[in-house]
């Protein structure tokens, strides 16, 4: 089995985008962080990271957005490779080959899931069989949605977000996700956030039981109801356009529309993949957004295929 495994030259894995259904963001921590309630849920829009034997780590990138993916040492799927094999003592190299399909800076966790998919590939490339507790370890090092992207489904997140506990789910659900011609930054839309909330009490993160029972018995229409994103105002603040692109998603019958997490991409829930299709060719249509991409979930986290 391990002889067979080592053989192995080429192995691909499949990781699926987020969006927050309810991000909710207590106050900012002494360390600079904020105590998170994180109800992540996983989309099916996934790249794909192919790793090769190689002697050395290296990455390169295909797909259209590839232009906006760093190569160098800062590309989070070169960190998690690296982190893997010091964890595990390896001292062999891999090949990396992301196929881009999720929007890039776009609140969608594009980076941690080719972080979380470099992970598993280079696990099996390698041979080094890490139980996935191990795996859970480093992704969390490397950023507070690596270990979501790895677990996939749906999943309430707490502290920074990297404490995981699946949540049941009666979906799938169908969204549309507008991704907007501009990328914004996650830590200055937390800084905005900030800024904007200036030295009023924050209370406390806390999760919303009726948007976790939509969730559980799969009503769609509730759970557009009660969809919830505290960075939502910051990022309406950063890129003002974002408030007419979910005006128009509402005005054409979404049940819901929300900042998927710090933005600028906003996803709608739509009733049905008919209805979706339907929402995405008007979003399309809106000014500012350079696509928009149906979706189901919950999607299974990073698979190899
Ligand atoms: P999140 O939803 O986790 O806050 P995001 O979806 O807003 O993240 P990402 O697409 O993960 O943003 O990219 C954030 C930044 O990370 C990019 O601007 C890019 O410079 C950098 N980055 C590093 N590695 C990658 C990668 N493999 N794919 C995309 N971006 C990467």
């Amino acid at each position: 089995m391990t002889t067979e495994v080592q053989k192995m030259s080429s192995v691909t894995v499949r990781v699926p985008a987020k969006v927050n259904v309810q991000l909710s963001v207590g106050p900012l921590r002494e360390d600079g962080y904020h105590d998170l309630v994180n109800v992540f849920h996983a989309v099916s829009i996934h790249d794909e990271v192919t790793a090769r034997q190689a002697r050395s780590i290296t990455v390169s990138v295909t797909g259209g957005w590839a232009a906006e993916v760093p190569l160098h040492d800062g590309n989070l799927a070169v960190r998690a490779a690296r982190a893997l094999a010091e964890r595990a003592g390896f001292g062999g190299g891999a090949e990396l080959v992301i196929h881009k399909a999720i929007p890039v800076a776009g609140g969608m966790a594009g980076g941690s899931a080719d972080a979380a998919g470099a992970l598993v590939a280079c696990d099996e490339l390698w041979g080094l069989g890490l139980p996935r507790e191990e795996l859970m370890e480093i992704a969390a090092e490397l950023g507070s949605d690596v270990p979501f992207s790895l677990l996939g489904g749906t999943a309430i997140g707490t502290g920074r977000g990297e404490r995981l506990t699946p949540l049941p789910v009666g979906g799938p659900f169908h969204w549309v996700f507008a991704i907007a011609d501009t990328g914004l930054s996650t830590p200055e839309v937390y800084k905005e956030c900030d800024r904007l909330r200036g030295t009023a009490p924050v209370p406390e993160p806390k999760a919303d039981e009726e948007l976790l029972a939509a969730l559980r018995n799969g009503d769609a229409a509730a759970l557009g109801r009660r969809l919830a994103n505290d960075l939502q105002e910051a990022a309406l603040a950063l890129h003002p356009p974002l408030a007419g692109t979910l005006r128009s998603g509402l005005d054409a019958g979404a049940l819901g529309a929300i900042v998927s997490g710090s933005g600028p991409t906003c996803a709608f829930l739509a009733r049905d993949a008919a209805h979706a299709a339907e929402l995405a060719g008007v979003l399309a249509a809106t000014p500012g957004t350079r696509t928009a991409l149906p979706a189901e979930g919950p999607a299974p986290g990073a698979t190899l295929i």
